[in-house]
């Protein structure tokens, strides 16, 4: 047991996303004070500009490491039964699909959860044709699915995500944590002791000084540049759409599993509102600029985040407009005449190994980074969180350690996606020049 739970003061930059909501609701659960947890975001929680303020993600057991593995299935466990969580997971199921050469790939997959000794076997299933596909999935039409494989896990669904944040706020809010947003939430740099080694609390852009014991930065695609943090973290957009059915048509897809195929993308059954939001596969969009984050010694080419939050009015590339839609014509092709909306750039920040960046600064004592989510940490949400208070507290499991540790080199532009991001700067139809009031 942390011996000074109760005196220490944490400042959480980016509180008001996935890992710092989850990081202060942790900070909360585990005897902090509530008045000695501040949390510091450009908005509001959920904040309008976090990857997580979404109307839904998947979940799902993929184990792609034993580390991976026990998260998500820890994971699982609270989306399951912890009370605040449990009211945003729709257990769906989850169909992970493949064709052609993908398919040894996704077999070996397969083989990977049946051979992790966690009783895996007992809920996902392979569907070697496409009946079984379509068993499952009766919505998806056979003329489209051909030669596909596929993974049935009745594990996975998809979460309500900005509602989720939304209830970790309303539970901070309650409890009296402090919140600060707009300038005074803005993150601008860390503040240190005289020797500039040992950090001591957070400067916002409207000057305001937050002091602490710890400071997390969990700033997602922000992260890397407000603070250099040697080119380990890449930010990357990746994009998404809407359209609407009528109630009628929503009833036939009520229930549906999420389909995931990585060629192709994903969608989900409609909300409550009739909503579908499809998603395309990408490596993602990079927005290179000359920028220096706190701590570089010079202006550097860095990937920087185009908040569509600030710039209400920018779409997507008009060739993510060709990838979605063809991701409707192959799974809801009846419904590709519908009209799209909120077409969205969403931005998160890929390492080279698709591991977080979870450790404390090497130079910066007391200074935590908390990112590098390589667009799959939603899922974690209950319990990410717990584990960065673990490390602020010194106790973080030796296998967590390692993988998050700090680990500059490696290919952050390509991680272990299929290619290099391409830049928004060669590509056009995203870009509306339109500034919304914060
Ligand atoms: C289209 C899309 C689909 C996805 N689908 C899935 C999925 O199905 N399943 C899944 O598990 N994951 C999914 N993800 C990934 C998931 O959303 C992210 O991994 C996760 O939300 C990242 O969390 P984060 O806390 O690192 O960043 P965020 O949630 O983005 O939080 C960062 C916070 O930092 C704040 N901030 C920025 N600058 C400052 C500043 N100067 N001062 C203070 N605060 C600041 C921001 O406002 C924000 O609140 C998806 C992502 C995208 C884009």
């Amino acid at each position: 047991m942390y011996a000074s739970r109760k005196n220490t003061r944490v400042v959480v930059v980016g509180g008001g996303g996935t890992i710092g909501s989850s990081t202060a609701l942790h900070l909360l659960r585990s005897g902090y004070t509530p008045s000695n947890i501040t949390i510091l975001d450009t908005y509001p929680i959920p904040s309008a500009q976090s990857a997580g303020n979404d109307l839904n993600k998947i979940m799902g057991v993929r184990g792609r490491s034993k580390v991976d593995m026990k998260l998500e299935l820890e994971a699982l466990d609270m989306w399951l039964k912890d009370e605040l969580f449990k009211l945003y997971f729709h257990q769906t199921g989850r169909l992970d699909c493949a064709s052609s050469n993908r398919v040894a790939s996704l077999r070996q997959q397969y083989q990977q959860l049946v051979d992790a000794g966690k009783g895996l076997e007992n809920s996902n299933e392979w569907l070697d044709s496409e009946d079984a596909i379509l068993a499952k999935a009766p919505v998806l039409d056979r003329n489209r699915i051909q030669g596909w494989k596929a993974i049935y896990s009745r594990d996975g669904g998809w979460l309500a995500a900005a509602k989720a944040i939304n209830a970790i706020g309303a539970a901070l809010e309650a409890a009296g944590v402090r919140s600060r947003v707009s300038g005074a939430g803005s993150f601008k740099r860390p503040l240190f002791t005289s020797d500039g080694t040992m950090c001591v609390g957070a400067e916002t852009v409207d000057g305001s000084k937050y002091y602490a014991d710890r400071v997390v930065l969990a700033g997602g695609a922000w992260s890397p540049v407000l603070v250099d943090l040697d080119d380990q973290c890449c930010s990357k957009a990746w994009v998404y759409a809407h359209f609407r059915l009528t109630a009628q048509e929503a009833a036939a897809y009520k229930g549906s599993p999420v389909v995931y195929n990585s060629d192709v993308g994903f969608f989900f059954e409609p909300d409550e509102n009739g909503v579908i939001k499809v998603c395309d596969e990408s490596p993602g969009f990079t927005h290179f600029k000359e920028h220096q984050p706190y701590g570089a010694n010079a202006p550097k080419r860095i990937s920087v985040p185009r908040s569509h939050a600030k710039h209400p009015t920018d779409t997507y590339p008009d060739a993510s407009e060709k990838s979605i839609r063809r991701a409707i014509d192959t799974y809801l092709p009846r419904f590709n005449d519908k009209e799209l909306y909120n077409r969205t750039l969403c931005w998160c920040t890929d390492t080279a190994d698709a591991a977080p960046l979870i450790c404390e600064h090497p130079r910066w004592k007391n200074f935590i980074i908390a990112t590098g989510d390589s667009g799959h940490c939603f899922k974690l949400l209950p319990n990410i969180g717990k584990h960065v208070v673990e490390l602020l507290e010194g106790n973080l499991a030796d296998n967590l350690a390692q993988a998050w540790r700090w680990r500059p080199g490696g290919d952050t532009l390509k991680s272990t996606r299929g290619a290099p991001a391409k830049d928004l700067a060669d590509m056009p139809g995203w870009k509306h020049e339109s500034v919304a009031k914060m």
